[in-house]
C-alpha cells in the first residue's frame, strides 16, 4: 500500500468528561483502517509533566505499559498493540514532560541564541515535530494521535494548538478530527442530551478545531432527530455522527462503529481508496467471547485490587486465553494484605482454580502473597507468578520447602540472614528512578524438556521486562536440589527468567510481563496454558465434588 505517498493524520479528540474511552476508540479506528489493508499506527500525546508513568502510583494512573524498546507509557498503548498487533516505540507516546525536557536541553545548548523561547511556537512546534516523527522508522499510509485528557483543560492547550496548526498546515483532505463526546441519557425526564456535546464542541471550535467525526458515548439508542440535531447543531454531516454505545466487549466495538460506516467514512474523508474490510477474525473472536463453554475462576492477588486498570493488561490477557479454550476467565480478586489475616484464606482458595500473583513494588502485602503461593504449592491449584510473582514463589519455596527461614528479597529486608531475591549488581549503582530498571525486550533460553518449552514449543523467547530485582544465583544449588526447576535463563546476563514444579501440575514463574504481548487472536502461550491447567482443575474438583456426593448418597 505504502508508496512514498501523503500520510494521513487522525486527531481523536475528547470532550465533556474523562474516561470516555478515546484510547479503545482510537484502537478500534486503528482495527479498521488495518482491516482495510492500511499501514497504520497510533500515538498517545499525554499532557502531564511526568517523562514518562514510570514513576507514577498505579492508583494514579493504572498500569504502566512497557514496550519492545524498554519504553514505559501509558496504558493506552496497550490497546493500541492488541488491536492493530503491531510493535510501538517510544516515539508512539508524548508527554509534557518529554517536549519541554528536549525544548529546554535545546534552550541551553543554545539552539535558540538570540530568541525568547515560548509555548508557541517552540513547543507546538516541537509537538509537530513528534506527530510526524512517528513516521520517520515506517512510512505510515495514516498515523492516528490520541490527544489525552478532555479539550478546555489548560494542560492540554499546547496539544489542541499543535493539531490545528498541522491539519492547516497538512491540507484538506490528509487530516481529520473525530471527537468523542457523551450524550447522556436522563432517566427522570427519559430524555436524551445533546448540550454537553454541543458545549465541548463549542470548546473544540474556540480553538480553532472543527470535528469531522463524533463518536457519541451513550448508554440508549440514538434516535434519527437526536442525531439530525447534533450534526445541524455541530456542524457536522448526518452521517457522521456515530453511535458509541456501550458495548458487551471492548473487541467489538470496532465492529459496532463499521457497522455505522465509520470505515469509509474515515477512507472518504481522508481522500484515500475505498477498500472492502477484512473483519472475519474479529467476528470470530468476539463470537467466542460472548459464548464461552466453560468458565473458571482465577484470582489475581495483589496490592492494587481496588483499580483493575492497575492490571490491565493481564485482565485482557485472560480474555484473549480464554477464547482459545472457549472458556469465561472470571476473575476474583484477593487483596494481598488481608489474605490470611482473617482465618477465610482456606477457604477462599478451595473456590479458585488458578491463582495469580502480578507484578508488583514495595512490601505491602507481600506476606499474604506467600502465604496463598503455599497454599497453591500444597493444594495442587495451577500457579501463575509474573515477576514480583515469581520472586514471592521463589521466597515461598526457600522458606518452606529448603527450610531457610526468614528468607527474603531485600526489597522487604534488607537483612535477611537469605537474599534469595537480590538487586541486580548494575542497579546497584543507580540511585535515580525514572527509567532506570530492566526495562523491555531480553530473550532467553528455555530449558530442554522444561514445561516452559513444552508450553511454547521453543527455545529461544524474548519478552518484556520492567524491574530491578533478580533471583539470586547463589540460592540456586539449594532451590534445585529441593525440587524447584529452572525453565529458562537469560544466558548473556546469566539471570534466572522462569521456574517451575515439575511435581506439581502446574506451577509457572516469569521474571518478565507476558501479558505485554498478548494480542487478539494470538493469546500469549503462558496464558493460555495457565487457562487450560485451571480448567483442567476445574473439571477435576467437579468430578471429585461429585463422586463424594454419590458416594455420600449411597451411604445415606
Ligand atoms: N519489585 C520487583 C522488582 O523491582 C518486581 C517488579 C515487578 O513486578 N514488575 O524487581
Amino acid at each position: 500500500m505504502t508508496s512514498g505517498k501523503q500520510t494521513k493524520y487522525i486527531f481523536v479528540t475528547g470532550g465533556v468528561i474523562s474516561g470516555l474511552g478515546k484510547g479503545i476508540t482510537s484502537a478500534s479506528i486503528g482495527y479498521l483502517l488495518k482491516s482495510r489493508g492500511y499501514k497504520v499506527t497510533i500515538q498517545k500525546f499525554d499532557p502531564y509533566i511526568n517523562i514518562d508513568p514510570g514513576t507514577m502510583s498505579p492508583y494514579q494512573h493504572g498500569e504502566v505499559f512497557v514496550l519492545e524498546d524498554g519504553t514505559e507509557c501509558d496504558l493506552d498503548l496497550g490497546h493500541y498493540e492488541r488491536f492493530i498487533d503491531e510493535h510501538m516505540s517510544g516515539l508512539n507516546n508524548t508527554t509534557t514532560g518529554k517536549v519541554y525536557y528536549e525544548v529546554i536541553s535545546r534552550e541551553r545548548r543554545g539552539d535558540y541564541l538570540g530568541a525568547t523561547v515560548q509555548v508557541i511556537p517552540h513547543i507546538t512546534d516541537e509537538i509537530k515535530r513528534r506527530i510526524a516523527a512517528v513516521n520517520a522508522e515506517h512510512q505510515y499510509d495514516i498515523v492516528i494521535c490520541e490527544i489525552g485528557g478532555t479539550v478546555g483543560d489548560i494542560e492540554g492547550l499546547p496539544f489542541f494548538e499543535a493539531a490545528r496548526q498541522f491539519r492547516f498546515e497538512a491540507g484538506r483532505g490528509n487530516c481529520l478530527n473525530v471527537h468523542l463526546t457523551l450524550v447522556p441519557f436522563i432517566p427522570s425526564s427519559g430524555e436524551i442530551k445533546t448540550k454537553p456535546t454541543q458545549h465541548s464542541v463549542m470548546t473544540l471550535r474556540e480553538i480553532g478545531i472543527l470535528p469531522d467525526i463524533l463518536l457519541c458515548r451513550t448508554t440508549q439508542h440514538l434516535t434519527e432527530d437526536v442525531r439530525k440535531k447534533i450534526a445541524l447543531f455541530c456542524n457536522v454531516a448526518p452521517n457522521a455522527v456515530i453511535e458509541a454505545i456501550d458495548a458487551p466487549t471492548i473487541y467489538e466495538i470496532p465492529l459496532i462503529y463499521d457497522q455505522q460506516g465509520l470505515g469509509n467514512l474515515i477512507t472518504d474523508l481522508l481522500e484515500l481508496p475505498k477498500h472492502k474490510p477484512d473483519l472475519k477474525q474479529l467476528e470470530a473472536f468476539v463470537e467466542r467471547v460472548k459464548n464461552p463453554k466453560n468458565s473458571v475462576r482465577i484470582a489475581i492477588c495483589g496490592k492494587y485490587t481496588q483499580l483493575h486498570d492497575a492490571y490491565k493488561s493481564i485482565v485482557e490477557s485472560f480474555v484473549h486465553a480464554g477464547v482459545e479454550n472457549d472458556t469465561h476467565v472470571e476473575i476474583s480478586w484477593i487483596e494481598a494484605e488481608q489474605f490470611g489475616k482473617n482465618g477465610e484464606s482456606e477457604k477462599l482458595v478451595n473456590q479458585i482454580d488458578g491463582l495469580l500473583i502480578p507484578g508488583g513494588f514495595g512490601d505491602r502485602g507481600i506476606e499474604g502473597k506467600i502465604e496463598a503461593i503455599r497454599i497453591a504449592r500444597e493444594k495442587k491449584i495451577p500457579f501463575f507468578g509474573i515477576c514480583l510473582g515469581l520472586q514471592c514463589a521463589v521466597i515461598e519455596y526457600a522458606r518452606n520447602v529448603c527450610g531457610l527461614t526468614g528468607a527474603n528479597s531485600t526489597e522487604f529486608d534488607q537483612d535477611t540472614p537469605y537474599p534469595v531475591i537480590d538487586l541486580m549488581e548494575e542497579q546497584k549503582r543507580i540511585s535515580t528512578k525514572g527509567g532506570t530498571m530492566r526495562l523491555g525486550a531480553y530473550s532467553a533460553e528455555l530449558t530442554e524438556k522444561s514445561q516452559a518449552q513444552k508450553i511454547y514449543g521453543k527455545k529461544q523467547i524474548s519478552e518484556r521486562h520492567r524491574h530491578r530485582f533478580e533471583v539470586n544465583n547463589q540460592f540456586l544449588p539449594i532451590l534445585t536440589k529441593a525440587g524447584l526447576r529452572i525453565g529458562a535463563i537469560n544466558n548473556d546476563l546469566n539471570l534466572v527468567e522462569m521456574i517451575e514444579l515439575p511435581q506439581h501440575p502446574w506451577f509457572v514463574g516469569c521474571q518478565f510481563h507476558p501479558e505485554l504481548k498478548s494480542r487478539i487472536g494470538k493469546a500469549h502461550p503462558l496464558f493460555r496454558e495457565f487457562v487450560k491447567a485451571a480448567l483442567s482443575y476445574h473439571h477435576t474438583k467437579s468430578s471429585t465434588a461429585e463422586r463424594t456426593a454419590n458416594n455420600d448418597s449411597r451411604q445415606d
